[in-house]
């Protein structure tokens, strides 16, 4: 099972891909622009802070990435069976975007920020798409994490 790093790693690899595939298409360049960055800002919400794995009592890299804030989600962690319903793919996700949608829709209406119904839905599938990625990379048996390999190659 990946670590934290890793799950980011493989995340923010697949949004490299995928993004760049996107900007070097002349056909779609411009007509979902948009709703493209909202679904880049869920993916990445769901990879940096917004992951599984906040169900665990350690302070995983996604609660230290919310800094002070970490706190909000040991309520959460201690409700929460560890790769139990949170990393369901599509009931642990949805509890998190519920766990989290007052601290997120305070936070939009305080950067004034306009946006539509559309909008918010790129940036749940993007959101979503970084979840099922971190729960299928999790069903891949791994015996080394990628910082396991690179520590042998040294
Ligand atoms: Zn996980």
């Amino acid at each position: 099972m990946p670590n934290g790093q890793t799950h980011a790693l493989i995340n923010l690899s697949v949004l490299t891909v995928v993004a760049s595939s996107y900007l070097s298409t002349p056909t779609i360049q411009g007509t979902l622009g948009l709703n493209a960055l909202w679904a880049c800002g869920g993916f990445l919400c769901g990879t940096l802070l917004v992951t599984p794995d906040l169900d665990l009592n350690s302070p995983t890299l996604a609660r230290k990435a919310w800094g002070p804030l970490g706190f909000i989600w040991i309520p959460y962690a201690r409700l929460s069976r560890h790769r139990g319903m949170s990393h369901s793919y599509i009931l642990g996700p949805l509890i998190r975007a519920a766990y989290i949608t007052p601290l997120l829709y305070g936070a939009l209406m305080l950067s004034n920020l306009s946006f539509t119904t559309l909008n918010v839905a790129y940036a749940l599938a993007g959101y979503y798409l970084s979840q099922w990625l971190h729960s299928a990379a999790d069903r891949i048996p791994l015996h080394h994490d990628l910082a396991c390999l690179t520590a042998q190659h040294k």
